[in-house]
């Protein structure tokens, strides 16, 4: 590939590339070894307003456009990306830095999302129901909102712009997409491809920019009336207030601070297979990562033991070697945060068992690359058992039950997603019940989500709502109730009655 050196790229905005009105520019480089990945508009207010103004033109004729018309564009995307899925997942693994699998991984759930979103153009269900009145016929219909602001983090770059977008388009809606700009190169390859794909001008616009410039102005704007927002708690929060002045939708998915419980009678190979993938895969960095692992006090000692010495096995190097197992981490401000918990976990007193360093020699230091790191003996108050580091870090807790294992894993503020190991499937059941997620996995790690079932967490991980599967047309579109009455006469509800 791969690499784009210095290539300039522009926004897409009412199918025209254009640069920033500013003419302001940065750079995207990768985090595996500092190359220049491409260099993208450094856009502003006046951008965002341009873009809205073409998504606001376009939704009209798009609603109208039949919803299985619709979602044939989205199945050529799909066939497209399919098409294109080595360039773009090599393209990732340079500049997002994820190791190649798990850059595949993200472009294939795009791919999923596609085809599954694709067929919503023949569904989209709404109900029908009986009336209370003769003559009479009810039922409910989904609408579009109208344009969608899209802001999305950088951790899945390909996948998560696709659980916004698609289900946003597939709806009737239109979209101003504001991707991070540590992967503005993964967000212009998505809208190239999709605009490839037969999308009319205007359907789906490319902003690039920081969060202030960009994605406060979309935030604020009059006409965009739902914003569907990816990112940490605390932009979330940014989010919240800022479009509550014009009483937005407002789709938030925030952190997580998920954990992996191992009871007593669990197989304890498949739970440590299940630790180091979901602990260490993509570095630590995904939502769902799992940064605690609650452990029986009887099988603590082994547990962790089998943990460390597959954990220093692991080597780090860039995500497109082919033996690469954890590659960077996304920039130096996100290593600096990496190491400071390291700090944090020695001052509380927790055991560090292995790496807590920032990994150098055989040009590792060109990168981010952070040692995996676990900590042992760690309380349930310690703030590296409770804030999201988002890197290569977990902590191992000791508990003597599984009601103490369950009140340890729900202890946090954040509500993703939660895993238990254990071979007695009456536990299984209990804490399918009793962990306080929007994810439960029973003897699998806590990553590793599939398109048609929602998505999203409880607590401070999100505000209620949803993405992917059905659960997500609920956040894309507007419920509509219908009333037909074909008696010829004034029917009154709930006052006149039906013989
Ligand atoms: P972030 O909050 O820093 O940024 C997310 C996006 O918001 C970026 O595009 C950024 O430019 C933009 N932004 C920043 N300030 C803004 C503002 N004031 N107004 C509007 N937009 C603004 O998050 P990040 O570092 O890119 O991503 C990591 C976080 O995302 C982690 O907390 C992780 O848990 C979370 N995440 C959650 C999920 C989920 O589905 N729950 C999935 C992936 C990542």
């Amino acid at each position: 590939m791969a690499i784009l050196g210095a290539k300039t790229f522009q926004n897409y905005i009412d199918g025209e590339w254009l640069d920033a009105a500013s003419g302001e520019t940065f750079e995207s480089t990768s985090p595996a070894n500092g190359d220049t990945v491409g260099v993208f508009p450094k856009s502003g207010p006046e951008d965002v307003d341009r873009a809205v103004v073409a998504a606001k033109a376009a939704s009209e004729e798009w609603r109208l456009v039949p919803a299985p018309k619709r979602g044939e564009v989205l199945f050529r995307f799909a066939q497209l990306l399919a098409e294109h899925k080595d360039d773009v997942t090599d393209l990732m693994t340079h500049e997002m830095g994820k190791v190649k699998a798990e850059a595949a991984g993200d472009v294939q759930e795009a791919i999923d999302m596609a085809y599954y979103m694709g067929g919503e153009g023949r569904r989209l269900f709404g109900q029908t129901t009986p009336s209370e009145l003769r003559d009479k016929f009810q039922m409910s219909v989904r609408m579009p909102v109208g344009v969608v602001g899209a802001i999305t983090p950088w951790n899945f770059p390909i996948a998560i712009p696709s659980w916004k977008t698609l289900p946003a388009i597939v709806c009737g809606n239109t979209v101003v997409f504001k991707p991070a700009t540590d992967t503005p190169a993964l967000g212009e390859r998505y809208v190239e491809l999709f605009a490839q794909a037969g999308l009319p001008k205007g359907v789906l616009n490319i902003v690039h920019g920081g969060g202030s410039d960009v994605g406060q102005r979309l935030v604020e704007h009059p006409d965009v009336p739902i914003i569907t927002f990816t990112g940490s708690r605390e932009t979330g929060v940014a989010v919240t207030k800022a479009a509550a002045e014009n009483l937005k939708h407002v789709h938030l998915e925030l952190g997580g601070k998920n954990a992996i419980i191992v009871m007593d009678d669990a197989d304890l190979d498949l739970a440590v297979d299940g630790i180091v993938w979901s602990a260490f895969g993509t570095s630590g960095q995904r939502c769902t990562a799992a940064s605690r692992v609650i452990v029986h006090e009887a099988v603590y000692d082994q547990l962790a033991s089998r943990l460390v010495t597959r954990v220093e096995q692991m080597r780090l190097g860039p995500g497109w070697e082919d033996d690469t197992d954890v590659g960077p981490v996304i920039n130096k401000g996100a290593l600096d945060k990496i190491h400071s918990y390291t700090e944090i976990g020695e001052d509380e007193g927790a055991k560090l068992l292995t790496g807590g360093e920032v990994a150098e020699g055989n040009g590792l230091e060109k990168g981010f690359y952070y040692r995996p790191t676990v900590f042992g003996d760690v309380q349930s108050g310690m703030r590296i058992a409770q804030e999201e580091i988002f890197g290569p870090t977990t902590a191992l807790i000791r508990v003597r039950s599984l009601d103490e294992a369950i009140a340890v894993s729900n202890g946090v503020k954040y509500g993703l997603s939660s895993s238990i190991f254990s071979g007695d499937v009456n536990k299984a059941f209990r804490a399918m019940r009793d962990l306080d997620t929007g994810i439960t996995y029973i003897n699998a790690g806590t990553i590793g989500a599939e398109v048609h079932l929602p998505f999203g967490g409880t607590k401070d991980t999100g505000n209620g709502h949803r993405e992917a599967g059905q659960a997500a047309l609920d956040v894309f579109t507007e419920w509509k109730s219908i009333y037909v009455d074909y008696s010829g006469k004034l029917q009154r509800a709930q006052i006149d009655t039906a013989e």
